[in-house]
Protein backbone atom coordinates (compact mmCIF):
# COMPACT_ATOMS: atom_id res chain seq x y z
CA UNK A 1 0.00 0.00 0.00
CA UNK A 2 1.31 3.38 -0.97
CA UNK A 3 0.53 6.00 1.70
CA UNK A 4 2.87 8.88 2.81
CA UNK A 5 5.02 7.94 5.59
CA UNK A 6 3.07 8.34 8.46
CA UNK A 7 4.28 9.04 12.37
CA UNK A 8 2.21 7.32 14.42
CA UNK A 9 2.49 6.68 18.51
CA UNK A 10 1.60 3.20 19.91
CA UNK A 11 0.76 2.93 23.50
CA UNK A 12 1.30 -0.69 25.22
CA UNK A 13 1.60 1.07 28.80
CA UNK A 14 1.28 -2.21 30.70
CA UNK A 15 2.93 -4.19 28.84
CA UNK A 16 6.60 -4.10 27.68
CA UNK A 17 6.40 -5.72 23.95
CA UNK A 18 10.02 -6.64 23.96
CA UNK A 19 9.17 -8.85 27.62
CA UNK A 20 9.64 -12.00 28.38
CA UNK A 21 6.78 -14.31 26.82
CA UNK A 22 4.52 -16.28 27.77
CA UNK A 23 4.64 -14.71 31.52
CA UNK A 24 2.09 -13.27 33.58
CA UNK A 25 1.21 -10.46 31.51
CA UNK A 26 2.94 -10.74 28.10
CA UNK A 27 2.49 -13.44 25.12
CA UNK A 28 0.45 -12.56 21.94
CA UNK A 29 -0.30 -9.00 21.95
CA UNK A 30 3.13 -7.96 22.71
CA UNK A 31 4.62 -9.88 19.62
CA UNK A 32 1.93 -8.42 17.56
CA UNK A 33 2.52 -4.98 18.66
CA UNK A 34 6.25 -5.35 17.90
CA UNK A 35 6.21 -7.36 14.52
CA UNK A 36 3.71 -4.58 13.05
CA UNK A 37 5.27 -1.70 14.50
CA UNK A 38 8.61 -3.39 12.90
CA UNK A 39 7.03 -4.03 9.48
CA UNK A 40 5.84 -0.59 9.63
CA UNK A 41 9.32 0.91 10.45
CA UNK A 42 10.50 -1.27 7.01
CA UNK A 43 8.25 0.22 4.64
CA UNK A 44 9.17 4.30 5.65
CA UNK A 45 6.66 4.61 8.92
CA UNK A 46 8.15 6.49 12.08
CA UNK A 47 6.78 4.43 15.18
CA UNK A 48 7.27 5.31 17.97
CA UNK A 49 5.69 2.57 20.98
CA UNK A 50 5.44 3.82 24.83
CA UNK A 51 5.48 1.82 27.48
CA UNK A 52 6.13 1.95 31.15
CA UNK A 53 9.58 1.59 32.80
CA UNK A 54 10.61 -1.30 34.43
CA UNK A 55 13.07 -0.81 36.96
CA UNK A 56 16.17 1.32 36.16
CA UNK A 57 17.79 -1.47 34.31
CA UNK A 58 16.20 -0.52 31.33
CA UNK A 59 17.31 2.31 28.78
CA UNK A 60 14.78 4.91 28.51
CA UNK A 61 14.86 4.43 24.67
CA UNK A 62 15.83 1.41 22.64
CA UNK A 63 16.15 0.66 19.26
CA UNK A 64 13.92 -1.77 17.65
CA UNK A 65 14.53 -1.86 14.09
CA UNK A 66 14.44 0.37 11.22
CA UNK A 67 12.40 3.40 11.94
CA UNK A 68 11.00 2.03 15.48
CA UNK A 69 12.06 3.34 18.95
CA UNK A 70 10.70 1.64 22.03
CA UNK A 71 10.24 4.59 24.42
CA UNK A 72 9.74 3.93 28.48
CA UNK A 73 8.09 6.34 30.72
CA UNK A 74 8.21 6.22 34.68
CA UNK A 75 4.66 4.92 35.55
CA UNK A 76 4.35 2.74 38.18
CA UNK A 77 8.43 2.49 38.52
CA UNK A 78 8.40 -0.71 37.63
CA UNK A 79 6.90 -2.16 40.44
CA UNK A 80 4.80 -5.52 39.65
CA UNK A 81 1.56 -4.20 40.68
CA UNK A 82 -1.74 -5.70 39.17
CA UNK A 83 -3.34 -4.22 36.12
CA UNK A 84 -6.53 -2.41 37.00
CA UNK A 85 -3.84 -0.38 39.84
CA UNK A 86 -2.28 0.93 37.24
CA UNK A 87 -5.06 3.16 36.51
CA UNK A 88 -4.44 5.55 39.21
CA UNK A 89 -0.72 6.64 37.70
CA UNK A 90 -2.06 7.17 33.99
CA UNK A 91 -2.38 10.47 34.21
CA UNK A 92 1.25 10.36 35.41
CA UNK A 93 1.85 8.11 32.12
CA UNK A 94 0.37 10.55 30.00
CA UNK A 95 2.14 13.66 31.02
CA UNK A 96 5.39 12.05 30.99
CA UNK A 97 4.47 10.99 27.18
CA UNK A 98 3.45 14.89 26.75
CA UNK A 99 6.38 15.89 28.28
CA UNK A 100 8.77 13.13 25.66
CA UNK A 101 6.90 14.22 22.50
CA UNK A 102 6.89 17.85 22.92
CA UNK A 103 11.18 17.88 24.43
CA UNK A 104 11.16 16.51 20.65
CA UNK A 105 9.01 18.33 18.60
CA UNK A 106 6.82 15.66 17.31
CA UNK A 107 3.62 15.69 15.50
CA UNK A 108 2.32 12.58 15.19
CA UNK A 109 -0.46 11.18 12.56
CA UNK A 110 -2.28 9.01 14.73
CA UNK A 111 -1.98 7.07 18.01
CA UNK A 112 -2.99 3.55 18.07
CA UNK A 113 -3.31 1.95 21.48
CA UNK A 114 -3.54 -1.48 22.77
CA UNK A 115 -5.46 -2.86 25.82
CA UNK A 116 -8.08 -0.81 27.77
CA UNK A 117 -5.18 0.99 30.19
CA UNK A 118 -3.94 2.46 27.49
CA UNK A 119 -6.74 3.22 25.22
CA UNK A 120 -7.64 5.63 28.32
CA UNK A 121 -4.25 7.10 27.64
CA UNK A 122 -4.59 7.32 23.97
CA UNK A 123 -8.24 9.31 24.14
CA UNK A 124 -6.22 11.75 26.29
CA UNK A 125 -3.70 11.91 23.41
CA UNK A 126 -6.57 11.92 20.79
CA UNK A 127 -8.08 14.78 22.74
CA UNK A 128 -5.08 16.93 23.21
CA UNK A 129 -3.46 16.15 19.81
CA UNK A 130 -6.52 16.35 17.96
CA UNK A 131 -5.42 13.46 15.83
CA UNK A 132 -6.81 9.99 14.93
CA UNK A 133 -7.23 7.18 17.72
CA UNK A 134 -7.39 3.76 17.23
CA UNK A 135 -7.98 1.15 19.86
CA UNK A 136 -7.45 -2.84 20.13
CA UNK A 137 -8.64 -4.11 23.35
CA UNK A 138 -7.21 -7.31 22.43
CA UNK A 139 -9.38 -9.14 25.29
CA UNK A 140 -12.60 -7.97 27.05
CA UNK A 141 -13.19 -7.98 30.29
CA UNK A 142 -16.92 -8.40 30.18
CA UNK A 143 -16.05 -11.26 28.33
CA UNK A 144 -13.67 -12.70 30.95
CA UNK A 145 -16.58 -12.28 33.48
CA UNK A 146 -18.86 -13.88 31.02
CA UNK A 147 -17.00 -16.92 30.79
CA UNK A 148 -16.27 -17.61 34.47
CA UNK A 149 -20.02 -16.77 35.59
CA UNK A 150 -18.21 -14.12 38.03
CA UNK A 151 -16.67 -10.71 38.05
CA UNK A 152 -12.97 -11.64 37.60
CA UNK A 153 -12.66 -8.14 36.08
CA UNK A 154 -13.45 -5.32 37.73
CA UNK A 155 -16.14 -2.82 37.13
CA UNK A 156 -13.81 0.04 36.31
CA UNK A 157 -12.10 -2.52 33.16
CA UNK A 158 -15.93 -3.08 32.12
CA UNK A 159 -16.84 0.94 32.18
CA UNK A 160 -13.75 1.75 30.74
CA UNK A 161 -14.23 -0.61 28.08
CA UNK A 162 -17.36 0.77 27.49
CA UNK A 163 -16.55 4.14 27.23
CA UNK A 164 -13.25 3.92 25.35
CA UNK A 165 -15.50 1.86 22.66
CA UNK A 166 -18.13 4.14 22.27
CA UNK A 167 -15.28 7.26 22.24
CA UNK A 168 -12.36 6.43 19.86
CA UNK A 169 -12.22 6.56 16.08
CA UNK A 170 -11.94 3.11 15.64
CA UNK A 171 -11.67 0.17 17.02
CA UNK A 172 -9.66 -2.71 15.49
CA UNK A 173 -10.35 -6.90 16.52
CA UNK A 174 -8.08 -9.52 15.62
CA UNK A 175 -10.75 -11.95 14.79
CA UNK A 176 -14.28 -11.80 13.58
CA UNK A 177 -15.56 -13.62 16.82
CA UNK A 178 -14.05 -10.51 19.05
CA UNK A 179 -15.78 -8.32 16.71
CA UNK A 180 -18.67 -9.55 17.25
CA UNK A 181 -18.05 -9.70 21.23
CA UNK A 182 -17.60 -6.09 20.98
CA UNK A 183 -20.95 -5.80 19.37
CA UNK A 184 -22.59 -8.17 22.06
CA UNK A 185 -21.06 -6.87 25.27
CA UNK A 186 -19.77 -2.87 24.61
CA UNK A 187 -22.77 -2.57 22.48
CA UNK A 188 -20.32 -1.04 19.08
CA UNK A 189 -22.03 -0.74 16.21
CA UNK A 190 -20.46 -3.41 13.83
CA UNK A 191 -19.42 -0.67 11.43
CA UNK A 192 -17.22 0.94 13.78
CA UNK A 193 -14.92 -2.12 13.95
CA UNK A 194 -12.21 -3.23 11.70
CA UNK A 195 -10.44 -6.86 11.59
CA UNK A 196 -7.06 -7.08 11.21
CA UNK A 197 -5.35 -10.53 12.90
CA UNK A 198 -2.66 -11.90 13.82
CA UNK A 199 0.30 -12.82 11.51
CA UNK A 200 3.70 -15.38 11.64
CA UNK A 201 6.93 -14.47 10.71
CA UNK A 202 7.34 -17.44 8.45
CA UNK A 203 10.83 -17.36 8.59
CA UNK A 204 11.64 -18.28 11.95
CA UNK A 205 8.46 -20.28 12.01
CA UNK A 206 9.15 -23.54 10.17
CA UNK A 207 9.07 -27.29 10.66
CA UNK A 208 12.72 -28.10 11.50
CA UNK A 209 11.88 -32.04 11.39
CA UNK A 210 10.30 -33.96 14.00
CA UNK A 211 13.60 -36.35 15.15
CA UNK A 212 16.13 -33.67 14.51
CA UNK A 213 13.81 -31.23 16.74
CA UNK A 214 13.44 -34.37 19.43
CA UNK A 215 17.06 -35.18 19.43
CA UNK A 216 17.69 -31.33 19.63
CA UNK A 217 15.13 -31.03 23.38
CA UNK A 218 16.08 -34.64 24.58
CA UNK A 219 12.98 -36.02 23.56
CA UNK A 220 11.84 -40.03 23.12
CA UNK A 221 12.18 -40.56 19.61
CA UNK A 222 8.98 -42.77 19.59
CA UNK A 223 6.32 -41.29 22.02
CA UNK A 224 3.68 -39.25 21.78
CA UNK A 225 3.90 -35.53 22.13
CA UNK A 226 1.29 -33.31 23.01
CA UNK A 227 2.03 -29.34 23.34
CA UNK A 228 1.02 -26.21 25.29
CA UNK A 229 2.47 -23.08 25.00
CA UNK A 230 1.16 -19.90 26.95
CA UNK A 231 0.93 -18.03 29.58
CA UNK A 232 -0.29 -20.51 32.86
CA UNK A 233 -3.78 -18.04 33.16
CA UNK A 234 -7.23 -20.13 34.11
CA UNK A 235 -8.74 -18.83 30.92
CA UNK A 236 -6.17 -20.82 28.89
CA UNK A 237 -8.12 -24.24 30.14
CA UNK A 238 -4.78 -26.00 30.83
CA UNK A 239 -6.91 -28.15 33.15
CA UNK A 240 -9.39 -29.63 30.73
CA UNK A 241 -6.09 -30.52 28.68
CA UNK A 242 -4.69 -32.54 31.64
CA UNK A 243 -7.79 -34.24 31.73
CA UNK A 244 -7.91 -34.75 28.23
CA UNK A 245 -4.07 -36.44 28.58
CA UNK A 246 -5.05 -38.68 31.09
CA UNK A 247 -8.14 -40.16 28.70
CA UNK A 248 -5.22 -40.37 25.73
CA UNK A 249 -3.05 -42.32 28.46
CA UNK A 250 -4.72 -45.50 28.76
CA UNK A 251 -3.70 -46.59 25.30
CA UNK A 252 -0.96 -43.89 24.21
CA UNK A 253 3.07 -44.01 24.97
CA UNK A 254 2.64 -40.13 25.88
CA UNK A 255 4.33 -37.29 26.75
CA UNK A 256 2.55 -33.74 27.70
CA UNK A 257 5.16 -30.67 27.34
CA UNK A 258 3.50 -27.27 29.16
CA UNK A 259 5.42 -24.50 27.87
CA UNK A 260 5.65 -20.99 29.31
CA UNK A 261 4.07 -19.93 32.89
CA UNK A 262 6.04 -17.97 35.31
CA UNK A 263 8.24 -20.67 37.08
CA UNK A 264 7.53 -23.93 39.27
CA UNK A 265 6.78 -22.17 42.55
CA UNK A 266 3.70 -20.03 41.53
CA UNK A 267 0.33 -21.10 42.48
CA UNK A 268 -0.50 -21.77 39.02
CA UNK A 269 2.17 -24.26 38.53
CA UNK A 270 1.26 -25.86 41.27
CA UNK A 271 -2.32 -26.58 40.87
CA UNK A 272 -1.91 -27.77 37.98
CA UNK A 273 1.23 -30.30 39.52
CA UNK A 274 -1.46 -31.28 41.52
CA UNK A 275 -4.18 -32.27 39.25
CA UNK A 276 -1.65 -34.27 37.06
CA UNK A 277 -0.91 -36.18 40.11
CA UNK A 278 -4.39 -36.82 40.97
CA UNK A 279 -4.92 -37.72 37.48
CA UNK A 280 -2.30 -39.61 37.82
CA UNK A 281 -0.01 -38.28 34.29
CA UNK A 282 2.35 -36.18 36.63
CA UNK A 283 5.40 -38.38 34.96
CA UNK A 284 3.56 -37.49 31.80
CA UNK A 285 3.82 -33.99 32.05
CA UNK A 286 7.01 -32.03 31.44
CA UNK A 287 6.63 -28.28 32.85
CA UNK A 288 9.49 -26.97 30.62
CA UNK A 289 9.13 -23.10 31.48
CA UNK A 290 9.28 -20.36 29.76
CA UNK A 291 11.01 -20.85 26.07
CA UNK A 292 12.41 -18.19 24.07
CA UNK A 293 10.16 -16.99 20.69
CA UNK A 294 13.54 -17.64 18.93
CA UNK A 295 13.72 -21.21 20.16
CA UNK A 296 9.94 -22.26 19.68
CA UNK A 297 9.81 -23.25 16.56
CA UNK A 298 11.88 -26.81 17.62
CA UNK A 299 8.96 -27.79 20.36
CA UNK A 300 6.59 -26.89 18.08
CA UNK A 301 8.43 -29.30 15.56
CA UNK A 302 8.93 -32.04 18.05
CA UNK A 303 4.96 -32.51 18.86
CA UNK A 304 2.66 -34.27 17.32
CA UNK A 305 -0.20 -31.80 18.13
CA UNK A 306 -0.59 -28.61 19.61
CA UNK A 307 -3.39 -28.65 21.85
CA UNK A 308 -5.20 -24.73 22.62
CA UNK A 309 -7.83 -25.79 24.98
CA UNK A 310 -9.00 -21.87 25.88
CA UNK A 311 -12.01 -20.50 27.28
CA UNK A 312 -11.00 -17.24 25.13
CA UNK A 313 -8.39 -16.07 22.65
CA UNK A 314 -9.31 -12.91 21.16
CA UNK A 315 -6.63 -14.83 17.97
CA UNK A 316 -4.86 -17.59 19.33
CA UNK A 317 -1.33 -16.67 17.91
CA UNK A 318 0.36 -20.31 19.03
CA UNK A 319 -1.83 -22.47 16.59
CA UNK A 320 -0.91 -20.08 13.51
CA UNK A 321 2.89 -20.71 14.40
CA UNK A 322 2.19 -24.50 15.37
CA UNK A 323 0.94 -24.38 11.86
CA UNK A 324 4.00 -22.62 10.02
CA UNK A 325 5.98 -25.44 11.85
CA UNK A 326 4.03 -28.36 10.00
CA UNK A 327 2.21 -29.34 13.27
CA UNK A 328 -1.45 -29.91 13.49
CA UNK A 329 -3.57 -28.01 16.40
CA UNK A 330 -6.41 -29.02 18.40
CA UNK A 331 -8.78 -26.30 19.77
CA UNK A 332 -12.00 -25.29 21.26
CA UNK A 333 -14.16 -22.43 19.32
CA UNK A 334 -11.52 -19.47 20.07
CA UNK A 335 -10.20 -16.58 18.57
CA UNK A 336 -9.77 -17.12 14.67
CA UNK A 337 -9.50 -20.70 14.65
CA UNK A 338 -11.96 -21.64 12.30
CA UNK A 339 -10.32 -19.54 9.87
CA UNK A 340 -6.81 -20.87 10.36
CA UNK A 341 -7.48 -24.46 10.86
CA UNK A 342 -9.01 -26.46 7.79
CA UNK A 343 -11.34 -29.01 9.52
CA UNK A 344 -9.83 -32.82 10.15
CA UNK A 345 -6.68 -31.69 7.63
CA UNK A 346 -4.54 -29.37 9.51
CA UNK A 347 -6.53 -29.59 12.89
CA UNK A 348 -9.49 -30.16 14.37
CA UNK A 349 -11.72 -27.50 16.47
CA UNK A 350 -13.92 -28.89 18.75
CA UNK A 351 -17.44 -29.02 18.62
CA UNK A 352 -17.51 -28.98 22.88
CA UNK A 353 -14.38 -28.77 25.20
CA UNK A 354 -14.92 -31.56 27.53
CA UNK A 355 -12.16 -33.58 28.18
CA UNK A 356 -13.12 -36.75 26.18
CA UNK A 357 -13.78 -34.45 23.12
CA UNK A 358 -10.48 -32.95 23.52
CA UNK A 359 -9.20 -36.48 23.92
CA UNK A 360 -10.83 -37.80 20.90
CA UNK A 361 -9.51 -34.86 18.28
CA UNK A 362 -5.97 -34.91 19.22
CA UNK A 363 -5.87 -38.99 19.01
CA UNK A 364 -6.83 -38.54 15.49
CA UNK A 365 -3.20 -36.74 14.85
CA UNK A 366 -1.64 -38.70 16.61
CA UNK A 367 0.97 -41.24 15.01
CA UNK A 368 -0.93 -44.27 13.52
CA UNK A 369 -3.35 -41.94 11.95
CA UNK A 370 -3.23 -40.32 8.56
CA UNK A 371 -1.50 -36.94 8.84
CA UNK A 372 -0.89 -34.37 6.35
CA UNK A 373 2.86 -34.05 5.80
CA UNK A 374 4.47 -31.10 7.63
CA UNK A 375 5.47 -28.73 4.44
CA UNK A 376 1.48 -29.19 3.47
CA UNK A 377 0.27 -27.92 7.01
CA UNK A 378 2.73 -25.00 6.21
CA UNK A 379 1.54 -24.32 3.05
CA UNK A 380 -2.01 -23.38 4.26
CA UNK A 381 -1.21 -20.93 6.12
CA UNK A 382 1.52 -19.10 3.58
CA UNK A 383 -0.36 -16.26 3.45
CA UNK A 384 -0.75 -15.16 7.29
CA UNK A 385 2.64 -13.18 7.05
CA UNK A 386 3.29 -10.14 9.24
CA UNK A 387 3.69 -8.19 5.80
CA UNK A 388 -0.62 -9.14 5.24
CA UNK A 389 -1.14 -7.71 8.61
CA UNK A 390 0.77 -4.56 8.23
CA UNK A 391 -1.31 -4.27 4.64
CA UNK A 392 -4.86 -4.39 6.62
CA UNK A 393 -3.60 -1.90 9.38
CA UNK A 394 -1.92 0.76 7.00
CA UNK A 395 -5.23 0.21 5.11
CA UNK A 396 -6.86 0.80 8.18
CA UNK A 397 -5.06 4.13 8.99
CA UNK A 398 -5.20 5.70 5.46
CA UNK A 399 -9.25 5.22 5.33
CA UNK A 400 -9.48 7.22 8.88
CA UNK A 401 -7.21 9.88 8.32
CA UNK A 402 -9.63 10.01 5.16
CA UNK A 403 -12.49 10.53 7.24
CA UNK A 404 -11.47 12.73 9.63
CA UNK A 405 -9.78 14.68 6.21
CA UNK A 406 -13.03 15.11 4.70
CA UNK A 407 -15.12 15.77 8.25
CA UNK A 408 -12.47 18.98 8.34
CA UNK A 409 -12.92 19.89 4.80
CA UNK A 410 -16.85 19.04 4.21
CA UNK A 411 -16.22 16.72 1.16
CA UNK A 412 -13.61 14.04 -0.44
CA UNK A 413 -9.79 14.98 -1.59
CA UNK A 414 -8.33 14.40 -5.21
CA UNK A 415 -5.49 12.64 -3.63
CA UNK A 416 -7.71 9.82 -1.02
CA UNK A 417 -4.53 7.69 -0.61
CA UNK A 418 -3.65 4.87 -2.80
CA UNK A 419 -4.89 1.77 -1.45
CA UNK A 420 -3.39 -2.20 -2.93
CA UNK A 421 -5.84 -4.39 -1.36
CA UNK A 422 -3.73 -7.72 -2.95
CA UNK A 423 -1.60 -8.19 0.27
CA UNK A 424 -4.73 -7.96 2.56
CA UNK A 425 -5.83 -10.95 4.58
N1 LIG B 1 5.54 -17.73 23.91
C1 LIG B 1 6.93 -17.80 23.96
N2 LIG B 1 7.51 -18.50 24.97
C2 LIG B 1 6.80 -19.13 25.93
C3 LIG B 1 5.38 -19.07 25.87
C4 LIG B 1 4.78 -18.36 24.85
O1 LIG B 1 7.63 -17.25 23.10
O2 LIG B 1 7.40 -19.73 26.81
C5 LIG B 1 4.89 -16.94 22.82
C6 LIG B 1 4.19 -17.79 21.79
O3 LIG B 1 5.13 -18.33 20.87
C7 LIG B 1 3.22 -16.76 21.19
C8 LIG B 1 2.84 -15.90 22.39
O4 LIG B 1 3.86 -16.11 23.37
O5 LIG B 1 3.89 -15.97 20.23
C9 LIG B 1 1.48 -16.25 22.96
O6 LIG B 1 0.50 -15.71 22.16
P1 LIG B 1 -1.05 -16.16 22.19
O7 LIG B 1 -1.83 -15.22 21.33
O8 LIG B 1 -1.21 -17.59 21.83
O9 LIG B 1 -1.48 -16.03 23.69
P2 LIG B 1 -1.75 -14.77 24.63
O10 LIG B 1 -0.57 -14.69 25.53
O11 LIG B 1 -1.87 -13.56 23.79
O12 LIG B 1 -2.99 -15.10 25.37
Amino acid sequence: MEVSPLRIAMLSVHSCPVGKLGTKDTGGMSVYIRELAREMGRRGHLVDIYTRSHGSACDKVVDLGTNVRLVHLGAGDGEAVNKAGLFPSLEDFFRELEASRSSEALRYDLVHSHYWLSGQVGWWAQERWRIPHLLMFHTLGAVKNALFHRQVEPELRITTEKQLAADCDRILAASEREKEHLVRFCGVPREAVGVVPCGVDLGRFRPVGKARAREQLGLDPDESVLLYVGRFAALKGIDRLLEATAHLKRNRDLRLMLVGGDGEQTPESRELTSLSRRLGILDRVTFVGRVDHEDMPFYYSAADVLALPSHYESFGLVALESLACGTPVVTTQVGAMERIIRQDETGCVVQDASPPTLAEAMEAFLPGSKVLPAEEIRASVLDWSWSGVASAMIHEYALLLEKKRQECTGGPSADVPIVQTDTLI
